[in-house]
């Protein structure tokens, strides 16, 4: 392998295991710059991407090399990528790498200078390219219905759902699709995070008045992962208002979370009920075929000569999040050139072994007790304890229920795994939570579905 399909492959997996905000932030513009007796030298454009990277990612870029090259010892840091790259344009480079793909890397910086600048949508998301399952089908039918009559229906239009499963996707291809039938309207795509630092930066820099016109002044306002206002009251407040303006004068607004509006924490009520006023869909994970098809789809796109076999192994596998399963076929990329050696099953399950075990180690009971804590606000120590209250109770059978159906464990195990209980505890609790969902207990539904996604997620 050369030190440049190291990197890719290297990045491929790293982007799957971090968020995106954080992969694009910290790993873009990034190479290897050199690779001498197990010593790896990454070059990064600044003092502060070097510092990042040593900090917080050290050990995972270690670990991940060397899953990929295990005589790898250590790996540092070197400023210097940003001169190598300004030396071509990002998209140029790839013919320096053998295999047929850009680095994601490059990928990306040549995404963002597709760009819309008006609009902030990316041409890359449409609905086109977007595959519909019975875990999307709701979220999209409502969009098609927008695309067509932007702020009549559905107002506000609130998608939610786990990581990777697609809502930036269909966000997008929204208002690609509506800029396209109605050229004259104002849209405005962005994430809440850039909301919130646009909002601050125009508090400190005394702009408010020019904020406040864009966003108020939109046709159609989307808006990206709206929980990342959570705790920041003044941008709510803000975005309160941004919102009323825009609702009574029947512009549509458009707003994503990775859970419902009840759901939301330390997120104002009043916001909360507007959302709740609105269109509210989900979407879920994909099912069997959707993944079938996705993989094939964008194998093709990127050129990734894939077999029936193998697509059937990774759908298999991968069951949670769209982002990994186009994360695997980046990864068969970087190892094998166009036209190159098939990818067969044995190569492909050698190459992505440690992204399709990576559920069972991930998933953990420590995992499952820490978010099931954290999501009923409760000590996980009262969870092994004695406590029979029912705020304390609930949690614990759902936690049994779960370390049940997704990580398999046997009745006794989980017992004695949570505070030494007997077995039948935990299969009257299994029992019970079983009962309960097939009598329609929609609050116990959603409970577990929000678990189901943080604990697949994170
Ligand atoms: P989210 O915003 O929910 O975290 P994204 O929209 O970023 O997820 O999706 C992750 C990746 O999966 C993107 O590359 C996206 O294009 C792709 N993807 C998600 N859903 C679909 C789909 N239904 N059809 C095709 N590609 C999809
Ligand atoms: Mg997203």
């Amino acid at each position: 392998m050369t030190k440049e399909e190291l990197w890719q492959a290297t990045l491929a997996e790293i982007e799957l295991n971090i968020s995106k905000a954080n992969y694009t932030t910290w790993f873009r513009n990034t190479l290897i710059s050199s690779r001498n007796n197990g010593s790896v030298v990454v070059s990064v454009p600044n003092n502060f991407s070097k510092e990042w990277l040593e900090n917080k990612f050290n050990k995972l870029i270690l670990r991940t090399i060397r899953g990929l090259s295990p005589e790898t010892k250590e790996v540092s840091f070197v400023i210097g990528a940003k001169k190598l790259l300004s030396a071509a344009p990002p998209h140029n480079k790839a013919h320096k790498i053998p295999s047929s793909e850009p680095t994601t890397s490059d990928q990306l910086s040549f995404e963002q200078l597709n760009i819309n600048k008006e609009t902030n949508l990316n041409p890359k998301y449409t609905f086109d390219n977007y595959i519909i399952g019975s875990s999307n089908e709701l979220a999209h039918a409502a969009a098609l219905s927008i695309a067509e009559k932007p702020g009549m229906e559905y107002n506000p239009f609130f998608v939610y759902g786990g990581v990777g499963l697609g809502k930036t996707h269909l966000l997008q291809a929204l208002g690609n699709s509506l800029k396209l039938k109605h050229a004259d309207i104002k849209i405005h795509y962005l994430t809440a995070e850039k909301f919130t630092n646009d909002f601050i930066a125009a508090v400190q820099n005394q702009t408010l008045k020019s904020f406040r016109e864009i966003y108020r002044k939109s046709d159609v306002l989307l808006i990206d992962d709206i929980q990342f206002i959570a705790h920041k009251e003044r941008t709510q407040e803000e975005f309160f208002h941004t919102f009323n303006t825009l609702y009574e004068n029947n512009k549509q607004v458009i707003l994503s979370s990775d859970r419902p509006p009840r759901a939301l924490e330390f997120i104002e009520e009043r916001l909360k009920s507007r959302f709740e006023g609105g269109m509210l869909v989900d979407v879920g994970f994909p099912e069997y075929e959707m993944r079938v098809e996705i993989l094939k789809t964008k194998a093709k796109e990127k050129k990734v000569p894939i077999s029936d076999e193998v697509i059937q192994y990774i759908a298999g596998h991968i069951q949670h999040n769209i982002r990994e399963l186009e994360g695997t076929l980046n990864i068969l990329a970087a190892f094998y050139k166009r036209g190159g050696p098939e990818i067969t099953i044995e190569k492909a399950k050698k190459h992505l072994d440690h992204i399709i075990k990576r559920p069972r180690r991930v998933v953990s009971l420590k995992k499952i007790l820490k978010i099931a804590a954290d999501f009923y606000d409760i000590a996980e120590k009262d969870i092994l304890s004695q406590n029979r209250k029912r705020e304390i109770s609930h949690p614990r059978q759902v936690i049994m229920y779960l370390l049940r159906d997704e990580l398999k464990y046997s009745y006794p195990l989980i017992g004695s795994k949570l505070g030494g209980r007997d077995h039948t505890t935990v299969i009257h609790a299994c029992v019970k939570i079983t009962e309960e969902l097939k009598r329609n207990n929609e609050q116990l539904a959603e409970e577990l579905n929000f678990l189901k996604r943080e604990i697949y997620s994170s």
